[in-house]
């Protein structure tokens, strides 16, 4: 049977079929009359699109009227050409550059230019410098658009895999799918490839950073795969005591190099060097609870008849591993695992939570610029307030920087793997179109999916109530720090700088303290939950 919207797609356009790759797609742009077909009922998804239609779909997409210029910008492009208000309106809101007077509508667009145009409007100007893998056989790091295309994986607009061909002419229909999946996150593609072919996975060694240390702890030898399944075939093999690097995660599967070559390896038999809780393979506290009696006795097993190995006071953090034989939990004491009653337990707020603070970019790496407003310095700012309020609630705050430097994002990530933290917030800015506006905050569901986004959703509550930013959305986004963590973690964009009314909003003196406040009452109400 076919589904609804396919057919509702089939009965639209004469030309877009149930089955055609972007039919989905193709019916939302044309429900929000971001795109129509021509007088025939046809759509000509498979036409190359042209930079007259880009505009008029851009336009349309980012919401804006037509710009009615009395002389026009163009001199190719006169007042009765069909397409001139949206021309005009997307060379003022810098979509398009026109060169030497001229805009050539008629001319097809790049596969690359409609990346680029897409993650800059929906994602920021900063998308240019995003630094996500991106696994296409033909782009590599030094591409000019590699930062474009990475933000537009790492947002699930496309998936990557096979080649990009960004010289080739992009179609209605791409244009058409990047748009809807920008708006409606029900239309996005997964975030997992699990279609990729053999030959995609080894092409482009993704990620040059050591994000920790391993030793193998396997009985027999351990497959290295090529990919992040047990689907993928096995290149290699690793003998128990072996030492890896592993450069990144992907579910349960960790990227590692041997001989040169990127592979995979299930995290269960590799023991993270770092990790002292490796003997049992249960590293992450299920929560903290604060001591309510005066003496809360620590035994060496899940019962009073095991011995005494201590014993913990009141107002003591205790963060418990495991709740084991009744109301008997797993804890540790003087760094050695032990047992104790949960029954004078209570689960704390945010008192006793590690919590890593990430101002997102710095030194060389300003982040987004508009109306006066740098961006690194507004998320240090923001962030050093954010972790002034924290450490007197009396939160162990781990900040990623506290100056004006340069961390990696795989930096940034392993400051929060080990520091254990409860929780990851990384503080940006956004840049676009002048008439994007508002905050927004995001998530990502490959670690503690649910946890995340509530943590997102109540800090963008309290940045729209407290800060006067409009709300924008909450949504999954796949930016390195957040997908990487594996605690509950969050990528907050306070507002845009390039929009006039909310970069007077954070040029407001006050503003710093007030967006500082409003992130960690979100903080606070996440925990209290
Ligand atoms: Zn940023």
């Amino acid at each position: 049977m076919l589904g609804v919207d396919k057919a509702e797609a089939t009965d639209r356009f004469s030309d877009v079929s149930s089955n055609h790759w972007a039919a989905k797609e193709i019916s939302f742009v044309a429900d929000k009359g971001i795109a129509t077909g021509d007088d025939s009922g046809k759509f000509r998804p498979d036409d190359s699109l042209t930079r007259a239609q880009a505009s008029v779909m851009m336009t349309h997409a980012l919401n804006t009227s037509g710009l009615d210029r009395t002389t026009p910008t163009f001199k190719d492009v006169s007042r009765d050409y069909w397409a001139y208000s949206r021309i005009e309106r997307a060379a003022e809101m810098d979509i398009f550059k026109g060169k030497n007077g001229k805009f050539h509508p008629g001319d097809n667009i790049a596969k690359a230019q409609v990346a680029a145009i897409v993650a800059r409007a929906f994602y920021g100007e900063d998308a240019e410098h995003h630094r996500g893998d991106v696994n296409f056989s033909d782009i590599s790091n030094s591409f000019w658009a590699k930062g474009y295309i990475a933000t537009l994986v790492d947002n699930n607009i496309i998936r990557d895999g096979g080649s990009f061909n960004p010289n080739e002419s992009a179609t209605r229909a791409e244009l058409s799918a990047y748009i809807a999946r920008a708006m409606n996150e029900s239309l996005q593609v997964s975030g997992k490839d699990d279609s990729h072919s053999d030959e995609a996975s080894n092409e482009d060694v993704a990620s040059e950073n050591v994000l920790f240390q391993g030793t193998v702890q396997a009985s027999t030898p351990l497959n290295v795969r090529k990919g992040p399944s047990t689907d993928y075939s096995v290149i290699n093999t690793l003998n128990n005591g072996k030492k890896v690097d592993v450069y990144g995660t992907e579910g349960n599967w960790y990227e590692v190099r041997v001989g040169g070559k990127k592979g995979y390896v299930h995290s269960n038999y590799v023991v993270r060097a770092d990790d002292v809780q490796a003997d049992t393979g249960k590293a992450e506290p299920i929560y903290t609870g604060k001591v309510t009696s005066s003496k809360l006795l620590v035994r060496s097993g899940p019962a009073s008849s095991y011995d005494k190995v201590g014993s913990f006071s009141r107002g003591d953090t205790v963060k418990v591993y495991e709740e084991t034989n009744g109301s008997w939990v797993l804890v540790k004491y003087k760094g050695e695992w032990a047992y104790t009653h949960s029954g004078h337990l209570e689960e704390a707020g945010m008192s006793g939570k590690t919590i890593v603070i990430d101002p997102g970019h710095g030194d060389h790496d300003p982040g987004a610029q508009a109306n006066g407003l740098v961006e690194k310095t507004i998320n240090l700012q923001v962030g050093l307030r954010v972790e002034k309020l924290l450490k007197d609630a009396g939160v162990d705050v781990v900040m990623t920087r506290r100056n004006d430097t340069f961390v990696t994002l795989s930096g940034r990530v392993a400051i929060a793997e080990r520091a254990n933290a409860d929780s990851f917030v990384s503080i940006h800015a956004n840049a676009a179109s002048p008439a994007a506006e508002g905050a927004e905050t995001f998530y990502n569901n490959n670690y503690q999916a649910r946890e995340s986004r509530k943590l997102a959703a109540a800090i963008q509550n309290r940045l729209v109530k407290d800060t006067g930013m409009k709300y924008r959305r909450v949504a999954d986004a796949r930016f390195y720090v957040i997908r990487n963590t594996t605690m509950p973690s969050t990528l907050i964009e306070l507002g845009f700088l390039t929009n006039r009314g909310d970069a007077n909003r954070m040029k407001q003196s006050g503003y710093y303290d007030k967006a500082a406040r409003a992130v960690y009452n979100g903080i606070k109400d996440y925990y209290s939950e």
